[in-house]
């Protein structure tokens, strides 16, 4: 943080994925004549909270501050729900922006919240586990006011994970005084997680896979599938593309991209990621240079990474049929009517990766009733709950002879605008 302190505040905003949320928003709402009243208010966050606490480094050489953030975006729905993310370029803007597209997704899947996200401006990869316990004991502290069960519940995102919500709900609850399990989803299932969080996103958004493919005459069993990210998402969707009997010919993560025209194993890139963290010098297939990944030859993409990698000029060499969006905000703005145009089937984020955020809502109402569901019901109840969700927004597609995208946020911002204006204003 040093040195940045000047130059904050006009930086803070500035952030490309914020300005792509706030663009979309405004087209689809000209779209849907919606009150700009109503509009007005959702371009922005109700609430966003900036923070900076210092770590201490494991050997004692040096006290590092670092930026915080928690953003809730709309509070008419419900206590706010998001992930938190450690990521280098976390700035105010990404995390408004990020919370934005969480409260479009709970509106479109149906879920009773608002949207909010957390970050924190630090390199994960750079941390030992000790460092990443302080960072994250100390940024819960400086939030604690910000976040509860009942009022802001946070879940992983990049660069956190089950460890990482396991220190969140232990240094809220000993603020509190009790055990509040509550207080975060994606925890691990010892301290009260749901089974089948970990891999929900990544299989939530594959559950999709075969409607998609139905609806672009792709045929499942061998359809080539090419995933960028290998972590919580990519991995678990790469392996979910397997079961399903796709083939997966390209996988990447930020150290290298991996390509295997008869297909990767997934079982074994994950084995080789958990004893070596990313997946440079795996041996299951080639190695490519990462901006050609878009470029394979295959069916269906999935990018589970980072926003804004599908830029125009990606757009135009994209051959697959169908992308799934894994990641938030993969596709710039400019970038969509060149899929459109070229017929893509894109199943938009906000639909497509909502899937962590419905089993850590089936695992926030087990915590509050402290009873627990079978692995089988909650696979069950994330598949019906996704596959209605896409069937009413390519109906919504149709009827407004409209991208899948425009569709999903029509019927996401239509459900919070009739929720703010049956509230109305207070006072
Ligand atoms: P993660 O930290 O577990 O994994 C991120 C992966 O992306 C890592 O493999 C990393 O190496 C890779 N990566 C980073 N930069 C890259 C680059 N330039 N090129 C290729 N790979 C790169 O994060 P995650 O939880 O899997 O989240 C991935 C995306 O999915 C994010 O956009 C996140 O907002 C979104 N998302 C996550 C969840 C969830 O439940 N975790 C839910 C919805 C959406």
């Amino acid at each position: 943080m040093k040195h940045e302190i000047l130059d904050v505040v006009t930086r803070e905003w500035d952030s490309a994925l914020y300005n792509q949320a706030v663009s979309t928003f405004n087209r689809v709402a000209e779209h849907m004549g919606l009150d700009e009243n109503v509009a007005e208010r959702l371009r922005v966050p109700q609430r966003a909270m900036m923070v900076t606490f210092p770590y201490r480094l494991d050997d004692y050489s040096e006290v590092e501050s670092v930026f915080g953030y928690r953003v809730q975006h709309v509070l008419t729905m419900g206590p706010t729900k998001g992930g938190i993310r450690y990521a280098p370029d976390v700035n105010l803007g990404e995390v408004a922006a990020l919370a934005m597209l969480m409260t479009w997704k709970c509106a479109i899947v149906g879920l009773p919240f608002g949207g909010a996200k957390g970050g924190v401006r630090i390199d994960p990869f750079n941390l030992s586990r000790t460092e990443k316990q302080r960072v994250t004991r100390r940024y819960i502290t400086e939030i604690i006011n910000f976040i509860g069960p009942n009022k802001d519940i946070p879940a992983p995102d990049m660069g956190t994970d089950a460890q990482v919500m396991a220190w969140i709900m232990d240094t809220y609850s000993q603020q509190i005084g009790h055990s509040v399990p509550a207080i975060v989803t994606g925890k691990p299932p010892a301290l009260g997680g749901s089974e089948a969080r970990r891999e929900a996103t990544g299989r939530g958004l594959v559950s999709l896979l075969p409607l998609a493919a139905h609806h672009r005459g792709v045929k499942v069993e061998g359809a080539r599938v090419v995933v960028q990210g290998f972590g919580n998402v990519g991995r678990y969707a790469a392996l979910a593309a397997s079961e399903l009997g796709c083939t997966v010919v390209g996988v990447s993560d930020h150290t290298c991209a991996i390509y295997n025209r008869s297909g990767i194993d997934v079982a074994d890139a994950m084995a080789y990621v958990e004893k070596n963290r990313v997946l440079e010098g795996f041996q299951g297939g080639d190695v490519i240079d990462g901006d050609d990944l878009f470029k394979l030859d295959c069916d269906v993409i999935i990018p589970a990474a980072i926003g804004g990698v599908i830029t125009p000029e990606v757009a135009e060499e994209i051959t697959a049929s169908i992308m799934i969006e894994g990641a938030n905000g993969p596709t710039t703005p400019l970038a969509d009517p060149i899929l459109n145009d070229k017929g893509v089937l894109v199943v938009p984020d906000v639909l497509a990766n909502a899937g962590g955020v419905t089993v850590s809502y089936f695992e926030w109402v087990q915590d509050l009733q402290n009873y627990f569901w079978s692995e089988t019901e909650i696979v069950g109840r994330l598949r019906e709950i996704m596959n209605k969700a896409f069937d009413e927004v390519m109906s919504i597609a149709t009827r407004e002879k409209t991208d899948l995208r425009t569709a999903a946020l029509m019927k996401g911002i239509r459900r919070v605008a009739d929720a703010k204006l049956a509230r109305g204003v207070f006072p």
